[in-house]
């Protein structure tokens, strides 16, 4: 099966897109973060995925499948698995012509207290994302991580200060929710975090307590969840004393703290599967032939230097170009463009 990337995952022999970045006749949607959706004609997603999309992108046709369920389309047939990256979120597997091939969207192999625990499908492609595709994002054991999370609040508190906790609006605003809940904080959520959150449990997650909508006036004792693109706004700037955590896999780059300015704490929180479990993922689905995208090229390399068939796939905005296109992506402008896209449109 021939693979592209032209604004989207693109197969040509079957005319099949996948998270296309503008608007389609049709489109196979993994998951409802911004960078991943557009104003489609209509779409196939998960049940979850569809009900976040409408909320994003407003009305469309849907058709859903629930994970593991095998439909026919004609020429190919799709299969949803979770992702593990935030609620609905879905690897697809299409099979065609005898040959299996998994787009893996954005993964998360750990464990993700509000979104569905993602399994590695064995197939002969895999197109797997690469966000983290390089060893100096090896994530600590997630129980430090959280820990360091706790004791920060704590001190924030203690110390009478308003701790904000900077998150994504949709995923790690939620998984961040939960585990601050089971420690029984109080909770206030912004309000792109809280009508996201709402739709989280009109779809049946479970927090383990209550939380609240911002209210300017009722900060105190109280831990505020918020997306990064806030951190710069009067609605933090004039919180006088706060204490900011920014969760994000980039706090392990050397830059991160020039690129988070004004933020506290910085911790390797992420809901992107890190090196070591995207190494797993090449290994363990035993493709035959692997294509990495949402990274830096070098991954690619890594993994043929581990023996495995590997290239990364480049965006190409001209078809003469040749598939496996080198190009560069500063994995820092990937910073900026999550905080632009993902925060400010939701
Ligand atoms: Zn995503």
């Amino acid at each position: 099966m021939r693979v592209e990337y032209r604004e989207g995952l693109y197969l040509p022999d079957l005319d099949v897109w996948l998270d296309a970045e503008g608007p389609r006749e049709r489109c196979v949607i993994s998951h409802a973060h911004s960078d991943h959706i557009a104003e489609h004609q209509s779409i196939i997603a998960t049940p979850e995925t569809a009900r976040l999309f409408r909320h994003r992108c407003g009305e469309a046709e849907v058709t859903t499948q629930v994970y593991g369920e095998r439909r026919d389309y004609g020429r190919y047939a799709l299969t949803f698995y979770p992702a593990g990256h935030c609620l609905g979120s879905a690897q697809i597997l299409i099979e065609a012509d005898g040959e299996r091939l998994v787009y893996t969207g954005d993964i998360k192999l750990r464990p993700n207290v509000t979104a569905e625990q993602a399994v590695v499908v064995p197939c002969e492609t895999l197109v797997m994302e690469s966000t983290f595709g390089d060893p100096l994002y090896k994530f600590p054991p997630d129980v430090a991580t959280n820990d360091r999370l706790y004791a920060a609040v704590d001190r924030a508190l203690s110390d009478d200060r308003v701790p904000v906790v900077l998150a994504y609006a949709l995923g790690k605003s939620q998984e961040a929710l939960e585990l601050l809940l089971r420690r029984g904080y109080r909770v206030s959520l912004h309000g792109s975090v809280w009508n996201v959150t709402e739709i989280y449990r009109e779809l049946g997650v479970k927090f383990s307590g209550e939380y609240e909508k911002y209210e300017r006036t009722r900060l105190r004792g109280r831990v505020l969840i918020a997306p990064p693109g806030c951190r710069k706004q009067p609605m933090i700037q004039n919180i006088e004393r706060r204490y900011v955590i920014m969760l994000t896999g980039w706090a392990l780059h050397k830059s991160a703290p020039y690129m988070y300015k004004g933020v506290d704490l910085i911790l390797p929180f992420s809901d992107h599967a890190d090196f070591d479990d995207l190494v797993r993922l090449a290994r363990e689905s035993q493709a035959r032939r692997i294509i990495t995208m949402h990274g830096a090229p070098k991954f690619a390399a890594i993994l043929r230097d581990l023996g495995f068939n590997a290239e990364y796939l480049a965006q190409h905005s001209d078809a003469t170009l040749p598939l496996f296109e080198q190009q560069v992506q500063s994995p820092m402008s990937k910073v900026e463009d999550s905080d632009l896209h993902i925060d400010f449109r939701d």
